[in-house]
């Protein structure tokens, strides 16, 4: 039951487009997995963590199933933080890209019940939400779900850690009696096998590996370097080993630009790409790196978000990048269509501790990378 291509599956061409935007070039195996099944109406219980490219196992046939032409919610996904909510739906925004009708609305905590109320009122296909919120908003009649026949359970394990079991319950209740139920968790303790029992029906069993690495063809190594050296260590780096392509991670425009001044006056052939310029500026600049005229970019998270080039060999986070998702991401953009790839992270002493975070939440353990000698 599983594909090598988004091709292959009984997917729409405003879906695969919206994928391709994004920079995925083929289906993590939890897709593979897990999206035919739903596509079919299957109840699902996937075992996968975050990194695993989870998300869009589920958002991905749940666009696909949408009747964008209906006006009321089809699809509830119940998350145990608003802070991956807001993940989702953003993942699912982007998803829907080139599906206009289309609408998601996210209600959390934290967040004026008014405003989210409007939202309520555009009429959205998808709502995205953490279980207190939602459970507030269908007692209060606010929410409708009578129709809403996709329900996912995303990272069912911390909802119920985090005390959501009766929430989570009582939202089933409004929701009609053939629907379709999916569950996400990275663990199945028997608290999660009795929540399925429950509430799903002949579910398939989709797992994942525990310890795969997010990308395992990546050999993922950092540094720890002072700020005011980094550019001499990059630099060290570059010349001890020859990438045909390397991508450098910035977190701000005025360091791509100010970096990218650095190393040209070092001797190298580099562009600069970030959001402050024009489309024309930007489409030269990925022209020449993709054809190798200038081996090296320097980028921003954002503007790197398209890149969808094959033979980068090594990534630079100059710059640490903000969360585990941006890692995730940033060295995503090597190892890809099956080559190997090197990722370096540079880290200053102030962010050991979230660095450690990050290898924490992957399951990872990152090397330390010995400075190459100046020779
Ligand atoms: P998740 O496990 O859903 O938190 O996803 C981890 C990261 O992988 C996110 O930044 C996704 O956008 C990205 N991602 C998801 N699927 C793919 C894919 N097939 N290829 C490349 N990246 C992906």
């Amino acid at each position: 039951m599983s594909t090598s291509f988004f091709e292959d599956l009984s997917i729409g061409k405003d879906l695969l487009q919206a994928i391709q935007k994004m920079g995925f070039i083929t289906p993590s195996p939890i897709q593979a997995e897990a999206i035919p099944f739903i596509l079919d109406g299957r109840d699902i219980i996937g075992q996968a963590q975050t990194g695993t490219g989870k998300t869009a196992a589920f958002a991905i046939p749940i666009i696909e199933k949408i009747q964008p032409e209906k006006k009321y919610p089809q699809a509830i996904v119940l998350c145990p933080t608003r802070e991956l909510a807001i993940q989702v739906s953003g993942e699912f925004q982007k998803l829907a890209k080139f599906k206009r009708s289309l609408k998601i609305v996210s209600l959390y905590g934290g967040q004026p019940i008014a405003r989210q109320v409007r939202a309520l009122q555009q009429s959205p296909q998808i709502i995205v939400g953490t279980p207190g919120r939602v459970q507030d908003l269908l007692n209060r009649n606010l929410l409708d779900l009578s129709s809403a026949s996709m329900l996912v359970l995303d990272e069912a394990d911390e909802m119920l850690n985090m005390g959501f079991r009766d929430a989570i319950e009582r939202i089933f209740e409004y929701l009609p009696e053939s629907r379709q139920a999916i569950l996400f968790s990275a663990t199945m303790p028997q608290s999660i096998l009795t929540l399925s029992e429950r509430y799903l029906q002949e579910p398939e069993y989709v797992y994942i590996e525990q310890e795969v690495r997010p990308i395992p063809q990546i050999q993922q190594h950092y540094l720890e370097v002072g700020r005011k050296v980094k550019t001499d260590v990059l630099v060290r780096l570059l010349k001890a080993d020859q990438y045909r392509l390397s991508l450098i991670f910035c977190n701000t425009k005025w360091q791509v630009d100010s970096l990218a001044k650095r190393m040209k006056l070092a001797g190298f052939n580099v562009e600069a790409l970030h959001g402050g310029m024009t489309q024309s500026k930007r489409n030269k600049a990925m022209a020449s790196f993709r054809q190798g005229q200038a081996p090296i970019l320097i980028a921003t998270d954002i503007a790197a978000r398209g890149i969808d080039v094959d033979n980068v060999e090594a990534v630079f986070n100059y710059d640490f990048p903000k969360d585990t998702e941006y890692y995730v991401h940033r060295i995503g953009r090597t190892g890809r269509a099956g080559k190997s790839g090197k990722a370096f992270t540079f880290v200053e002493s102030s962010e050991l501790i979230e660095f450690k975070n990050i290898q924490k939440r992957l399951k990872i353990e990152i090397i330390q990378h010995e400075l190459p000698a100046l020779a």
